[in-house]
Protein backbone atom coordinates (compact mmCIF):
# COMPACT_ATOMS: atom_id res chain seq x y z
CA UNK A 1 0.00 0.00 0.00
CA UNK A 2 1.44 3.04 -1.05
CA UNK A 3 1.76 5.79 1.72
CA UNK A 4 2.10 9.65 1.43
CA UNK A 5 3.82 11.54 4.09
CA UNK A 6 1.72 14.49 5.34
CA UNK A 7 3.51 16.35 8.10
CA UNK A 8 4.78 13.53 10.75
CA UNK A 9 1.75 11.50 9.84
CA UNK A 10 1.32 9.53 6.06
CA UNK A 11 -1.65 9.18 3.89
CA UNK A 12 -3.10 5.67 2.75
CA UNK A 13 -5.62 4.66 0.82
CA UNK A 14 -7.61 1.18 0.69
CA UNK A 15 -11.01 0.67 -0.77
CA UNK A 16 -11.12 4.08 -1.93
CA UNK A 17 -11.32 4.94 2.16
CA UNK A 18 -8.22 7.40 2.97
CA UNK A 19 -6.63 7.81 6.35
CA UNK A 20 -3.20 8.77 8.35
CA UNK A 21 -1.12 7.16 10.63
CA UNK A 22 2.35 7.74 12.43
CA UNK A 23 5.16 6.30 10.57
CA UNK A 24 6.86 6.94 13.97
CA UNK A 25 4.40 3.96 15.38
CA UNK A 26 5.12 1.74 12.94
CA UNK A 27 7.46 -0.24 15.28
CA UNK A 28 5.09 -1.24 17.49
CA UNK A 29 3.70 -4.33 15.98
CA UNK A 30 1.26 -4.79 19.47
CA UNK A 31 -0.92 -1.68 18.36
CA UNK A 32 -3.10 -0.42 15.43
CA UNK A 33 -3.73 3.20 15.21
CA UNK A 34 -5.61 5.14 12.58
CA UNK A 35 -7.14 8.87 11.80
CA UNK A 36 -10.02 9.52 9.57
CA UNK A 37 -9.93 11.65 6.78
CA UNK A 38 -13.29 13.02 4.70
CA UNK A 39 -12.42 10.48 1.90
CA UNK A 40 -14.50 7.79 1.65
CA UNK A 41 -17.72 7.29 3.35
CA UNK A 42 -21.29 7.69 1.96
CA UNK A 43 -22.19 10.36 3.36
CA UNK A 44 -24.13 13.65 1.03
CA UNK A 45 -23.85 17.64 1.47
CA UNK A 46 -22.10 19.46 3.94
CA UNK A 47 -21.03 15.65 5.20
CA UNK A 48 -19.26 14.41 2.01
CA UNK A 49 -18.65 11.82 1.85
CA UNK A 50 -16.96 10.12 5.37
CA UNK A 51 -18.19 11.74 8.12
CA UNK A 52 -17.96 9.94 11.56
CA UNK A 53 -19.81 11.68 14.14
CA UNK A 54 -23.48 10.28 14.81
CA UNK A 55 -24.74 14.27 15.94
CA UNK A 56 -24.48 16.80 13.16
CA UNK A 57 -27.50 15.67 11.23
CA UNK A 58 -26.39 13.06 9.16
CA UNK A 59 -28.94 9.92 9.03
CA UNK A 60 -27.62 7.56 11.45
CA UNK A 61 -27.19 4.70 8.40
CA UNK A 62 -24.96 7.05 6.52
CA UNK A 63 -22.24 7.44 9.55
CA UNK A 64 -22.69 3.37 10.99
CA UNK A 65 -22.37 2.57 7.43
CA UNK A 66 -19.02 5.04 7.27
CA UNK A 67 -17.58 3.18 10.57
CA UNK A 68 -17.66 0.17 8.71
CA UNK A 69 -16.22 1.05 5.64
CA UNK A 70 -13.30 2.74 7.47
CA UNK A 71 -12.86 -0.56 9.83
CA UNK A 72 -12.86 -2.54 6.66
CA UNK A 73 -10.04 -0.77 4.68
CA UNK A 74 -7.52 0.54 7.93
CA UNK A 75 -7.92 -3.09 10.06
CA UNK A 76 -10.18 -2.63 12.38
CA UNK A 77 -13.34 -4.89 13.69
CA UNK A 78 -16.35 -2.86 13.54
CA UNK A 79 -18.02 -5.13 16.30
CA UNK A 80 -15.32 -3.85 18.71
CA UNK A 81 -15.57 -0.25 18.88
CA UNK A 82 -16.20 1.94 21.88
CA UNK A 83 -16.18 5.34 21.69
CA UNK A 84 -16.01 8.51 24.26
CA UNK A 85 -18.80 11.02 25.02
CA UNK A 86 -16.98 14.01 24.61
CA UNK A 87 -17.93 17.93 26.38
CA UNK A 88 -14.48 19.43 26.42
CA UNK A 89 -13.82 17.89 30.10
CA UNK A 90 -10.81 15.47 31.41
CA UNK A 91 -12.99 12.44 32.74
CA UNK A 92 -11.69 9.67 31.60
CA UNK A 93 -12.95 5.87 31.23
CA UNK A 94 -11.01 2.69 31.38
CA UNK A 95 -13.17 0.30 28.83
CA UNK A 96 -13.45 -3.36 28.49
CA UNK A 97 -14.92 -5.78 26.28
CA UNK A 98 -18.08 -5.31 27.88
CA UNK A 99 -18.43 -1.60 25.92
CA UNK A 100 -17.94 -2.55 22.85
CA UNK A 101 -20.15 -0.71 20.46
CA UNK A 102 -21.55 2.02 22.64
CA UNK A 103 -21.52 5.25 21.63
CA UNK A 104 -22.02 3.33 17.74
CA UNK A 105 -24.25 0.84 17.97
CA UNK A 106 -25.76 1.71 21.62
CA UNK A 107 -26.48 4.92 22.99
CA UNK A 108 -23.46 6.30 25.32
CA UNK A 109 -23.90 5.51 28.50
CA UNK A 110 -21.91 8.25 30.31
CA UNK A 111 -22.57 12.34 29.90
CA UNK A 112 -18.82 13.48 30.07
CA UNK A 113 -15.64 11.13 28.34
CA UNK A 114 -12.85 12.98 26.73
CA UNK A 115 -10.09 10.17 27.52
CA UNK A 116 -10.17 6.76 27.02
CA UNK A 117 -8.18 4.18 28.11
CA UNK A 118 -8.03 -0.02 28.29
CA UNK A 119 -5.51 -2.39 28.09
CA UNK A 120 -7.66 -5.04 26.37
CA UNK A 121 -7.44 -6.32 23.08
CA UNK A 122 -10.22 -6.48 21.47
CA UNK A 123 -11.34 -2.91 22.40
CA UNK A 124 -10.78 -0.67 19.68
CA UNK A 125 -11.07 3.39 21.22
CA UNK A 126 -12.53 5.66 19.38
CA UNK A 127 -12.90 9.78 19.78
CA UNK A 128 -14.08 12.53 17.70
CA UNK A 129 -12.66 15.77 16.19
CA UNK A 130 -12.94 18.32 13.97
CA UNK A 131 -9.82 21.02 15.28
CA UNK A 132 -9.29 19.63 18.55
CA UNK A 133 -6.18 17.58 19.40
CA UNK A 134 -5.94 13.95 19.43
CA UNK A 135 -4.15 12.80 22.02
CA UNK A 136 -2.69 8.90 21.40
CA UNK A 137 -0.79 7.00 24.07
CA UNK A 138 0.69 3.81 23.85
CA UNK A 139 2.39 1.49 27.19
CA UNK A 140 4.29 -1.09 25.43
CA UNK A 141 5.50 -2.41 28.60
CA UNK A 142 2.64 -3.02 30.31
CA UNK A 143 0.83 -3.13 27.08
CA UNK A 144 -2.09 -0.65 27.44
CA UNK A 145 -3.41 2.50 25.54
CA UNK A 146 -5.46 5.58 25.71
CA UNK A 147 -6.80 8.09 23.62
CA UNK A 148 -7.76 11.65 24.69
CA UNK A 149 -9.24 14.67 22.98
CA UNK A 150 -8.43 17.83 23.92
CA UNK A 151 -9.74 21.11 22.65
CA UNK A 152 -8.77 24.51 24.14
CA UNK A 153 -10.62 24.07 27.21
CA UNK A 154 -9.00 20.18 27.52
CA UNK A 155 -5.49 21.30 27.02
CA UNK A 156 -5.72 24.17 28.98
CA UNK A 157 -6.87 21.79 32.12
CA UNK A 158 -4.06 19.55 31.40
CA UNK A 159 -5.63 16.56 29.75
CA UNK A 160 -2.60 14.89 28.54
CA UNK A 161 -1.14 14.94 32.27
CA UNK A 162 -4.83 13.47 33.14
CA UNK A 163 -4.50 10.88 30.75
CA UNK A 164 -0.37 10.03 31.54
CA UNK A 165 -1.40 9.75 35.52
CA UNK A 166 -4.81 8.04 35.04
CA UNK A 167 -2.95 5.15 32.92
CA UNK A 168 -0.02 5.16 35.75
CA UNK A 169 -2.95 4.25 38.08
CA UNK A 170 -4.88 1.48 36.06
CA UNK A 171 -1.83 0.04 34.47
CA UNK A 172 1.14 1.27 36.50
CA UNK A 173 2.72 2.98 33.42
CA UNK A 174 5.89 4.57 33.80
CA UNK A 175 5.87 8.01 31.97
CA UNK A 176 9.36 7.65 30.79
CA UNK A 177 8.22 4.28 29.07
CA UNK A 178 5.05 6.07 27.73
CA UNK A 179 4.90 6.62 23.91
CA UNK A 180 2.17 9.44 22.56
CA UNK A 181 1.44 10.80 19.46
CA UNK A 182 -0.59 14.47 18.74
CA UNK A 183 -2.98 14.39 15.84
CA UNK A 184 -3.81 16.71 13.54
CA UNK A 185 -5.72 19.44 14.61
CA UNK A 186 -6.21 23.46 13.99
CA UNK A 187 -2.60 24.77 13.91
CA UNK A 188 -0.61 27.80 15.73
CA UNK A 189 -1.17 29.22 11.97
CA UNK A 190 -4.93 29.19 11.79
CA UNK A 191 -6.05 29.33 15.76
CA UNK A 192 -6.85 32.64 16.43
CA UNK A 193 -8.44 32.90 20.34
CA UNK A 194 -9.17 36.15 22.73
CA UNK A 195 -7.93 37.31 26.31
CA UNK A 196 -10.27 34.98 28.12
CA UNK A 197 -8.44 31.80 26.48
CA UNK A 198 -5.14 33.15 27.42
CA UNK A 199 -6.10 33.43 31.01
CA UNK A 200 -7.83 30.24 31.35
CA UNK A 201 -4.31 28.79 29.93
CA UNK A 202 -2.05 30.70 32.35
CA UNK A 203 -4.69 29.90 35.34
CA UNK A 204 -3.94 26.15 34.55
CA UNK A 205 -2.15 23.58 35.38
CA UNK A 206 0.50 23.67 31.98
CA UNK A 207 3.86 24.72 32.54
CA UNK A 208 5.30 27.80 30.21
CA UNK A 209 1.36 28.56 29.32
CA UNK A 210 1.70 31.89 28.28
CA UNK A 211 4.45 30.86 25.32
CA UNK A 212 2.07 28.93 23.73
CA UNK A 213 0.50 32.26 22.50
CA UNK A 214 2.02 34.81 19.66
CA UNK A 215 0.35 37.86 20.10
CA UNK A 216 -1.49 38.96 16.59
CA UNK A 217 -2.07 42.51 15.48
CA UNK A 218 -5.71 43.24 17.16
CA UNK A 219 -5.16 42.35 20.35
CA UNK A 220 -6.05 38.76 20.08
CA UNK A 221 -3.62 35.48 20.14
CA UNK A 222 -2.38 32.71 18.27
CA UNK A 223 -2.64 29.39 20.06
CA UNK A 224 -0.42 26.84 19.11
CA UNK A 225 -2.54 23.50 20.79
CA UNK A 226 0.42 21.00 19.61
CA UNK A 227 3.44 23.13 21.80
CA UNK A 228 0.58 23.23 24.43
CA UNK A 229 -0.01 19.46 24.81
CA UNK A 230 3.28 18.67 24.02
CA UNK A 231 4.68 20.70 27.19
CA UNK A 232 1.99 18.78 28.87
CA UNK A 233 3.46 15.28 28.06
CA UNK A 234 7.00 16.65 29.22
CA UNK A 235 5.78 17.71 32.72
CA UNK A 236 3.79 14.29 32.50
CA UNK A 237 7.05 13.14 32.25
CA UNK A 238 7.49 11.72 28.66
CA UNK A 239 10.16 11.58 27.07
CA UNK A 240 11.12 13.84 24.27
CA UNK A 241 11.91 11.00 21.88
CA UNK A 242 8.95 9.34 22.66
CA UNK A 243 6.37 12.09 21.74
CA UNK A 244 5.56 12.23 17.53
CA UNK A 245 3.47 16.10 16.37
CA UNK A 246 1.49 15.33 13.43
CA UNK A 247 2.05 19.23 12.43
CA UNK A 248 -1.10 18.75 10.83
CA UNK A 249 -3.61 21.70 10.62
CA UNK A 250 -6.82 20.66 10.16
CA UNK A 251 -7.78 24.62 8.88
CA UNK A 252 -5.44 24.72 6.29
CA UNK A 253 -6.10 20.67 5.18
CA UNK A 254 -10.07 21.27 5.04
CA UNK A 255 -10.55 19.28 2.27
CA UNK A 256 -9.10 16.22 3.81
CA UNK A 257 -9.73 16.70 7.22
CA UNK A 258 -13.16 18.20 8.62
CA UNK A 259 -12.33 21.56 10.19
CA UNK A 260 -15.08 23.61 12.47
CA UNK A 261 -13.76 27.01 11.86
CA UNK A 262 -12.86 26.29 7.98
CA UNK A 263 -16.57 24.71 7.75
CA UNK A 264 -18.51 27.54 9.58
CA UNK A 265 -19.65 24.12 11.94
CA UNK A 266 -21.62 22.89 9.30
CA UNK A 267 -19.72 19.76 9.06
CA UNK A 268 -18.88 16.22 9.55
CA UNK A 269 -17.03 14.83 12.03
CA UNK A 270 -12.97 13.05 11.99
CA UNK A 271 -12.44 9.81 14.62
CA UNK A 272 -9.30 8.55 15.91
CA UNK A 273 -8.89 5.02 16.15
CA UNK A 274 -6.91 2.86 18.48
CA UNK A 275 -6.33 -0.88 19.60
CA UNK A 276 -4.51 -3.18 21.11
CA UNK A 277 -3.55 -6.81 19.04
CA UNK A 278 -3.88 -9.85 20.62
CA UNK A 279 -0.58 -11.57 20.93
CA UNK A 280 -0.20 -13.30 18.14
CA UNK A 281 -0.77 -11.03 15.85
CA UNK A 282 1.19 -8.74 17.63
ZN1 LIG B 1 -3.54 26.28 9.57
Amino acid sequence: MRKIPMGEMAYQEKNGVGWLTFPSWDAFPGVRHAFSTRIGGVSEGPFASMNLNFGRGDPREHVEENFRRFCDAAGFSFDTLAASAQDHHTEIRRMTAADCGVGITRPKDRESVDGLVTNEPGVTLVTYYADCTPLFFFDPVHRAIGLGHAGWRGTAAGMALCMAERMQQEFGTDPRELFAAIGPAIGPCCYEVDEAVRSAFCAGPLPEAASCFTAASNGRYQLDLWRANKGALLAAGLLPEHITTAHLCTRCNHRLLWSHRATGGVRGGLAAFLTLLPEEEG
